[in-house]
């Protein structure tokens, strides 16, 4: 399969990796909304959020388990957002799953 996070996964295209483990790769988004933005997903491919089922909850629970940990680690101690972007309405250009962590100011308040 030809997917552009599944090639960070391996190491192909490189990335700055902020946070990795057996089941999660967190690593710095190429083109920064914040002062701090990184993305965390699954090193398993699923193509979003929508395709989670029971199968996958504990991984994605445990993803979602370690990012107060990359936030406190890139000192984000003031808040912060993740948002994760679904489909054609939601503007997923990746078609992996992934969560933007998005900090280190004051964000907008328009969610949309
Ligand atoms: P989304 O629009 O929610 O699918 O987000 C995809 C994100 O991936 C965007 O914020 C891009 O800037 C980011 N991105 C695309 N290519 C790369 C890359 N090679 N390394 C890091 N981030 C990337």
């Amino acid at each position: 399969m030809n997917c552009l996070f599944c090639s960070i996964v391996s190491g192909d295209i490189p990335s700055t990796r902020v946070y990795e483990d057996e089941r999660v790769l967190a690593f710095r988004d190429i083109n920064p909304q914040a002062p701090v933005h990184i993305l965390v997903i699954p090193k398993v491919h699923l193509s979003s959020l929508d395709e989670v089922t029971e199968k996958s909850s504990a991984l994605i629970a445990h993803l979602l388990e370690v990012i107060p940990s990359i936030a406190r680690a890139e000192g984000l101690t003031n808040g912060y957002r993740v948002v994760t972007n679904i489909g054609e309405d939601g503007c997923q250009s990746v078609k992996h799953l992934h969560f933007h962590i998005l900090g280190g100011a004051k964000l907008g308040e328009q969610m949309a």
